[in-house]
């Protein structure tokens, strides 16, 4: 804890009136809310659940952990906000990211003034511990590491993370948005010897909740509750924790809408790979495809003017040339592959037409 910036550990947190009121309850006239209703059908006029315990409950049972060691958050990207804000003095200390990789944690790091330090992965993906101890000094605060990685697609080493969190006096984040379409394991059962480990989830991947925003992180106590000091009191809304509530209970729709993910990214990554604007498909852990085209930038203009967006990569350290293609449906990836398919038609006729010039 001698990590966490002195002005946070000094900080009194705000206390929220329900927070405060300790009795039986039943008549609330404490927030300054309507006590009448609200407007539609659904009852929100009660603020919500500042630390969603009914929540964290539900989340502690699947994941086999205590509530104290979770983090709701407005979606993950808060909890990688409010790692920084926690551990970083602004203008004075750094964290380390490994492109390519999720571009939040740089993005958070550079609005609260924190150095970021790049230790690349390797040509095949992989974490380069000693990159990251040579970029290390004592004013790392943060490590953020991103299993399976996006965009790259691959899980990293969990070897590789568990030395890192073991040999730098720092925390080390691992960003697990994607763990359920990997094969690989969670490291959250690591926790518990690692105190400096946290790991990051979202409802936003798997789970099908973008919409709703809501991300978790699992840590040791004592990160979960210097983070909750630092979080804006209602972070998750009462319709997020309703429906999340609902979404725990359908545990079995979502294992079965991954498994035919997996298998839709599968057959799509053999399709794009028959392409010949298509160099190479690499292996995904993910529900998105890395694909290296002969030409990603017109590749992405003809996918675009057919109405399918894709997420051009191909300026990216490591991916030149990439698209970043997300699983579809199946009518959805046919017509990706058959879009693609007429982008090579054009191609090949340029060609043909290019060779028989007189
Ligand atoms: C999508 C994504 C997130 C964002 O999650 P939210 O919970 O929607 O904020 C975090 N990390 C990675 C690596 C992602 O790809």
């Amino acid at each position: 804890m001698k990590l966490v910036r002195p002005n946070i550990v000094a900080l009194t947190p705000y206390s929220s009136a329900r927070t405060e009121f300790d009795g039986p309850g039943g008549i609330f006239l404490d927030a300054n809310e309507n006590s009448l209703g609200s407007p539609t059908g659904t009852a929100f006029n009660r603020y919500p659940d500042p630390l969603q315990k009914e929540v964290k409950r539900k989340i502690a049972e699947m994941e086999g952990c205590s509530p104290k060691n979770i983090f709701v958050g407005n979606g993950s990207d808060e909890a990688i906000d409010l790692l920084i804000r926690v551990f970083c003095r602004p203008g004075i200390d750094n964290i380390i990211v490994c492109p390519p990789t999720y571009g939040m944690y740089e993005v958070s790091a550079a609005i609260n003034e924190a150095e970021v330090r790049f230790a690349p992965l390797t040509a095949d993906f992989e974490l380069d511990p000693a990159a990251i101890f040579k970029k290390a000094d004592d004013r790392t605060r943060l490590v953020f590491l991103c299993s399976p990685n996006n965009p790259t697609g691959n899980s990293v080493d969990p070897q590789a993370v568990l030395r890192i969190s073991r040999e730098l006096y720092a925390v080390v984040v691992i960003d697990e948005a994607y763990i359920h379409f990997s094969s690989s394991g969670t490291l959250a059962g690591e926790i518990a010897s690692q105190p400096n480990l946290v790991i990051l989830r979202t409802f936003s991947k798997a789970w099908g909740l973008a919409g709703l925003r809501v991300g978790i992180a699992l840590a040791d106590e004592r990160i979960v509750k210097v983070i909750n000091k630092v979080k804006p009191p209602y972070n998750v809304s009462e319709a997020a924790q309703r429906e999340l509530l609902a979404a725990i209970d359908n545990t079995v729709e979502v294992a079965d809408m991954v498994a035919a993910i997996v298998k839709l990214r599968d057959r799509l990554a053999k399709s794009l790979a028959a392409l010949n604007v298509v160099v190479r498909v690499y292996r995904s852990d993910a529900n998105f495809l890395l694909v290296k085209m002969t030409d990603a930038v017109g590749a992405y203009r003809h996918l675009a003017a057919d109405g399918i967006a894709v997420r051009d990569r191909s300026r990216v350290e490591l991916c030149d040339g990439c698209l970043r293609i997300t699983v579809g449906t199946k009518e959805e990836n046919r017509r990706l592959v058959g879009s693609l398919e007429r982008f090579e038609g054009q191609g090949s006729e340029d060609e043909k037409s290019a060779f028989h010039r007189p």
